[in-house]
């Protein structure tokens, strides 16, 4: 079915929800473009392209939202760069309101240091609010096996803060079948998941995980925060 104005998105979301629980990623992102046209995006941390790979098949030239904390490692912002070159993706770029010299005159430096909840939610969260006001659905990396706090990720649901559904195609995957997936297809991914990375985010909050280590145990490690709030 195909939205419209008077479309219940909460009531959609969860049956869509039930109904899409054993679908392909493919399935689920068909189901996403049918039902909501160009008003949806996929959201990437540029990762790698997985998401954004499944999409343009799906959706040639669909949006492709990536934030630009202005504290990404350089392999990111390559990776964001590559990606826009070689998929059929529009890739969006987003900026918090301000810079990071403006936010360091503001509330001074290195606030990630002595607050990271206030650093996110200038740096991530608002500016993702802000770029999903166009869309009525966003689709994300999300994996149940990513953490404990995932585990239970609907593969859609109603994203009840921004009144939007959010679509996780690739939810019920494991690490396994991302490798798998990115080897078959030769999908772009950052070069640091090759340099001890596992869960890549902004350079002053991501280190290295060890042999064993939980995958994104190297995001914000030893201060107990484990989301940037965008996904909760
Ligand atoms: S991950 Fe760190 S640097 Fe990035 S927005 Fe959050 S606190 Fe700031």
């Amino acid at each position: 079915m195909t939205v419209t104005e008077t479309t219940d998105l909460e009531s959609l979301a969860n049956r869509a929800a039930v109904d899409l629980e054993d679908a392909s990623a493919h399935e689920i992102l068909a189901w996403t473009h049918e039902a909501f046209g160009p008003a949806w995006c996929v959201t990437s941390s540029m990762e790698d392209a997985v998401v954004a790979h499944l999409a343009s098949t799906v959706a040639p030239g669909v949006d492709v939202v990536f934030l630009d904390t202005g504290y990404h490692f350089p392999e990111t912002i390559g990776t964001r760069d590559a990606v826009a070159a070689v998929y059929d993706v529009n890739v969006i770029t987003v900026h918090p309101e301000l810079t990071v010299v403006q936010q360091d005159a503001k509330y001074g430096a290195r606030l990630h240091e002595r607050d990271t909840d206030a650093c996110c939610a200038m740096r991530k969260v608002a500016p993702l609010e802000s770029a999903l006001t166009n869309y009525r659905a966003w689709a994300t990396g999300l994996r149940r096996d990513d953490s404990p706090a995932r585990a239970n990720t609907p593969v859609v649901s109603w994203d009840a803060r921004r009144r939007k559904v959010k679509v996780a195609p690739i939810a019920r995957w494991t690490q396994d079948d991302v490798d798998a997936y990115v080897l078959e297809h030769g999908v772009l991914t950052n070069p640091l998941l090759s340099d001890g990375y596992a869960s890549i985010g902004c350079e002053p909050c991501t280190r290295r995980v060890a042999p064993g280590e939980d995958a994104r145990a190297g995001r914000w490690a030893g201060s107990g925060k484990t989301e940037c709030g965008i996904h909760q």
